[in-house]
């Protein structure tokens, strides 16, 4: 047997922690290909992979050995195994990503010349990005955060490099019967555990990473960082750099600075960065069950591939209950006989296996929008015109934008709405006399020494910005979520297609 790596970070050359490869002593002298020869400054895209991976594939097919493809990079595999993808083009080209979009496009390698619209999505400042994105493509502008720079220069480059829009390249893609072919045919094992026990596995693999030497390995790469460093690519993405940065920014001042090295600010800011590696893993984690549920799944439906689900929940059964079944399937599968019903191996697999949803990516792009709630962007700017100063002019506030095709239901519910509608409802009963009561009502809280209130509906609505909500004192019960807090109970915009 041998194994083809398919984790895309494992590709580079050292950093085994960060990019989680499996120790030697576990290979169990099985080859492992495709792992640990890049450099960290070069990029590895889907379209090397592939023309790597396919290489290898015949190579051992010839040699009447199986090929096992091993990992998590789910965009990675798919392309591998069916043909004719939006991919395939090199203009289409992709490079791996943390969210697997499969439209996505970069340009791939590093020696290609610069072109004109690369240095438009590099020096241009996100707005100004998004105004150009809602000209060329208003779909996936309506689709995708103001703030989504990621998102946004990519739906932009795929049309600048393609001369397509995303949205219409997507609509071709689902609209195809032909898109779709297997390009050698393929038995799918998953292996699953329920989400509680994988979280708090993923949970003790982080501190893990760090127990084993994730800092020297950060370290190291911040030396070999250059002024060309990009950190939305290449190995810069991989979970646990970023997240450590402002722990080892503050420690290298310090040591810049004279100071000490070890403090309880230094600490806090470790254990923070810890906590949010952790949450950027398990959200991580949730985002390749969808992307196998939403995407992977329905072209196996098609194809008729047999995807098992292998039920890795107690590691005390890993034996019977992953590697039995996975090793006596696989022998059947090269040996073309029957196999066994999909749903008959693992209690997950009659949940998971079905459809989670419709496979109307376009109907679902369509229906993505954002929308403003207009009593609350008309209740702001009245307060806000009523509390600034005659003379003084501060910035009106922003309209009051909800995203996703459920967000307005959900705003409506939010604290912010409710409380803008009685505001609404007491200026139409009081008139005039309204904004004093109001005024009086702001007076006495403040009197009272309640702590001003910065931010408003951080998690649930997602409203773009209400800040100057604060500047009247409304909303002082309401305690702020810590900065993890909010992480975790994030949007993940990216999940919604
Ligand atoms: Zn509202």
């Amino acid at each position: 047997m041998v194994t083809e790596n398919v984790a895309a970070y494992a590709v580079y050359k050292g950093l085994d922690i960060i990019t989680n490869k499996m120790p030697i002593e576990e290979r169990e002298g099985v080859v492992h290909h495709l792992m640990d020869f890049m450099a960290m400054d070069r990029e590895y895209s889907v379209l090397d992979f592939k023309a790597d991976a396919s290489k290898l594939i015949k190579d051992i097919h010839d040699r009447d050995h199986l090929p096992v493809v091993v990992g998590g990079t789910h965009y990675y595999i798919q392309s591998l195994l069916w043909k004719d993808t939006l991919l395939d083009t090199k203009k289409d080209a992709g490079t791996m990503s943390d969210d697997e979009d499969d439209t996505g496009a970069k340009p791939s390698t590093p020696e290609e010349e610069e072109r004109p619209h690369d240095a438009f999505l590099r020096d241009s400042d996100t707005p100004t990005l998004y105004k150009k994105l809602q000209e060329v493509d208003p779909i996936m502008a309506k689709k995708w955060h103001e703030n989504d720079r990621r998102k946004i220069s990519r739906s932009l480059q795929v049309y600048f490099e393609t001369g397509q829009r995303q949205s219409d390249l997507i609509r071709k893609q689902h609209s195809s019967q032909e898109v779709h072919r297997l390009r050698m045919p393929a038995c799918i094992f998953w292996v699953y555990s329920a989400p509680d026990v994988l979280n708090a596995r993923l949970d003790t693999r982080v501190d893990k990473m760090i127990k084993g030497g994730l800092f020297d390995e950060i370290q190291g790469m911040r030396k070999n960082i250059g002024p060309e460093t990009d950190y939305e690519r290449g190995i810069w993405q991989a979970i646990g750099y970023k997240e450590f940065d402002p722990y080892f920014s503050a420690l290298e001042k310090a040591v810049t600075d004279g100071e000490a090295t070890v403090s309880k600010e230094l600490e806090t800011l470790k254990a923070e960065c810890t906590e949010v590696m952790k949450i950027r893993t398990r959200q991580y984690a949730k985002r390749q069950v969808q992307w196998i549920r939403n995407k992977l799944l329905p072209l196996c439906r098609e194809e008729e591939v047999k995807v098992y689900i292998l039920d890795a929940t107690s590691l005390e059964t890993w034996k019977q209950n992953v590697s039995d079944i996975a090793i006596s399937i696989a022998k059947d599968f090269f040996a073309g006989n029957l196999l066994p019903d999909p749903k008959s191996v693992c209690q997950y697999a009659k949940e998971m296996l079905v459809p989670q949803r419709s496979n109307d990516t376009v109907g679902a792009l369509e229906a993505w929008d954002k929308k403003e709630c207009t009593l609350c962007t008309e209740m702001q700017r009245i307060m806000h015109s009523k509390s600034t100063a005659p003379g003084s002019t501060g910035p009106t506030p922003s309209p009051v934008i909800i995203h996703g095709p459920t967000g307005l239901e959900q705003h409506f519910k939010s604290k912010l709405h409710r409380r803008m509608k009685t505001n609404k409802a007491d200026m139409e009963r009081d008139g005039d006399n309204w904004w004093f009561f109001k005024a009086q009502e702001f007076k006495k809280r403040r009197l009272a020494g309640l702590q001003k209130e910065t931010s408003i509906e951080s998690s649930s609505g997602d409203v773009t910005d209400n800040s100057e909500m604060s500047k009247d004192g409304d909303d002082v019960d309401r305690p702020k979520p810590s900065k993890i807090q909010r992480l975790d109970q994030a949007k993940e915009y990216t999940t919604k297609d």
